[in-house]
């Protein structure tokens, strides 16, 4: 028995295929060009084990439809990237793997799955993944299930408090200073002039970037109490800055809500950049079984 994972980024896809133990037994990694010249990398990947394999589930970038009565069930729906919007990601699968059953959801929720399977979220009941990377998502789990209604969340889009010493204006197209417009990595490139990445651990940039995750993890808090809150994404290697969102979350909070001890309620994915990946095989076994 083996399992497909595709984990669809705005920057890259990841495919692989695993066995019941959910461990990789191959994986490829590709750019994120348009669908006609991606969409064939990943079936050419699958094809060699099409017979062996029993379902693939797939995390994408988004917005995307998830409501399977809709007839844009399996769509990316209105992505800034444009080759892909309104793409039919799982029709275009299943024109190609006709017998095989497909899992559909967001990269984030991908994740939030894998770290509640196999990382930080094993054991809790409600689970909550943020990335803060290109742009800034986030997915939330209620024992093992996705929390949504007429779609999935868009955490990332929530509005924060500026900064008082903060001029940026933000940088989202559709809110401008929402979280993501403030604290993704484009908005960091775009206030300071470099990548974040090649920003040093003593610019005092770093103490407003805790400032605005400090806000997502008190908004998140008082909306879900969660069991745990698990920070992923390229801006997150930073890992001096899990202290400075600590200091600045209990700034917020004002000791208000008795949360879990705070560096096992704020912390690091525990499957680093694999968390998507696993999800996704985990996901796929979940509808093989059902
Ligand atoms: P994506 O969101 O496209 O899947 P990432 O999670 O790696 O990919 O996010 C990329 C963004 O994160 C870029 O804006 C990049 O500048 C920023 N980034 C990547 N690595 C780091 C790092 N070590 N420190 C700070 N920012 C980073
Ligand atoms: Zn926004």
């Amino acid at each position: 028995m083996l399992y497909g994972a595709i984990e669809a980024g705005g920057t890259k896809f990841v495919c692989a295929v695993g066995n019941a133990q959910l461990e990789v037994i191959e994986r490829v990694s590709f750019e994120t060009l348009n669908p006609g010249e991606t969409m064939p990398q990943v079936v050419s990947f699958f094809k060699k084990y099409e017979t062996e394999l029993s379902s693939i589930a797939v995390g994408s970038f988004g917005p995307i439809d998830i409501h399977p009565e809709s007839k844009t069930y399996g769509y990316i729906t209105s992505t800034p990237k444009i080759p892909w919007r309104n793409f039919d990601f799982i029709g275009y699968l299943k024109r190609n793997f006709e017998k095989i059953p497909f899992y559909w959801t967001t990269d984030v929720n991908a994740a939030a799955y894998g770290e509640y399977i196999a990382g930080h979220g094993q054991g809790h009941s409600l689970v909550v993944y943020y990335t803060v990377g290109t742009g800034i998502g986030g997915g939330a789990l209620q024992n093992g299930r996705f929390i949504e209604g007429f779609s999935h969340p868009e955490m990332g889009h929530m509005i924060v408090r500026n900064h008082p010493d903060d001029h940026f204006k933000g940088n989202c197209p559709y809110h401008q200073n929402c979280l993501e417009g403030m604290a993704a990595g484009p908005a960091i490139e775009k206030r300071i002039g470099i990548k974040g990445q090649d920003l040093k651990e003593d610019h005092p940039f770093w103490d407003m970037e805790a400032f605005y995750i400090a806000q997502c993890i008190h908004n998140t808090t008082m909306m879900f109490s969660p069991d745990i809150i698990i920070l992923g994404g390229g801006v997150m290697k930073q890992v001096h800055l899990q202290e400075k969102i600590h200091r600045e979350f209990s700034k917020l909070n004002q000791n208000y809500v008795a949360h879990p001890k705070i560096e096992e309620y704020i912390v690091f994915p525990k499957l680093g950049d694999q968390a998507g990946i696993i999800g996704c095989l985990g996901l796929a076994q979940k509808i093989a079984s059902n």
